[in-house]
């Protein structure tokens, strides 16, 4: 049998005594957009962080594309050029246009020529409904309009998988909308993806699979007709009941 794109093999993690993600199996398959649910403090975006290794697991494995993270041999930075990540603070580089925010890690990084990744980049700005704001720097831009730029940012690297922290977690209610159609419209053209977010209405439109975690446990998972619906454990009632 082969591997899903992204497998989470018995993960643990732990900050000092913190044991902060428990064994968690998951799979992602090709194409597949699992949602990631769950209180504050639950462990959602470690393992993210866990997934590009900005944080480094204490046991089991993390495959993407049937290659370990974590194997010595591999070579983890052109893995993670194949994991595209997007968080609720855009990060965008102040003192470059939007098109130069997307040009950059191409250029610099797969050493892709100017007028190519220029290319490409006023494509990928298109196609986040930002043609005309290539040449505004992020204070020109509102929030809805930078974290789209971040999105066309990640997306230019070619990732094979997306990760999405709490993207619009830090925008006004009124720009939530257009970043989460962004990400709709890439579910669409069958991106795998891995989304943590509270937008329950998005989750159970986009997703493919919900999953809940608590305690750093990965409590339930389920399609979202049954999460939502009819969840099986109490946690799951719990953490629904809040957002009726
Ligand atoms: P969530 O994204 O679900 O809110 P996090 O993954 O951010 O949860 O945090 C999970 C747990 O790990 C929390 O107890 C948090 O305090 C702890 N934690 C997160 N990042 C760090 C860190 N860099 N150092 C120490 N503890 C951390
Ligand atoms: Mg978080």
């Amino acid at each position: 049998m082969t591997d899903s794109q992204l497998v989470f093999d018995g993960v643990n993690k732990y900050f000092g005594e913190n044991h902060v993600l428990k064994d968690i199996d998951l799979d992602v398959e090709d194409g597949e957009v699992v949602v990631v649910v769950g209180p504050s403090g639950s462990g959602k975006s470690t393992l993210l962080r866990c997934t590009n290794r900005l944080e480094e697991i204490q046991s089991g494995e993390i495959r993407l594309e049937g290659v370990s993270l974590t194997d010595p041999e591999t070579d983890i930075n052109l893995l993670r050029q194949r994991i595209g990540m997007v968080f609720q603070s855009f990060n965008l580089f102040p003192h470059k246009t939007a098109l130069q925010n997307v040009t950059l890690a191409p250029r610099k990084v797969k050493g892709i020529p100017e007028s190519e990744a220029e290319r490409t980049a006023r494509d990928l700005l298109e196609r986040v409904g930002l043609d005309g704001k290539a040449d505004s720097y992020p204070h020109q831009l509102s929030g809805g309009q930078q974290q789209r730029v971040a999105i066309a940012r990640a997306l230019a690297m070619r990732p094979h998988v997306m990760l999405f922290d709490e993207v619009t977690s830090a925008l006004d209610p009124e720009l939530v909308g257009e970043v989460l159609s962004v990400m709709r419209g890439l579910a669409d053209e069958g991106m795998t993806m891995l989304v943590v977010t509270h937008e329950m209405g998005f989750a159970r439109e986009v997703g493919d699979r919900i999953v809940l975690m608590a305690d750093g446990e990965k409590v339930e998972e389920a399609p979202p007709e049954e999460f939502f619906e009819n969840p099986e454990t109490e946690r799951a009632k719990q953490f629904l009941s809040k957002f009726l």
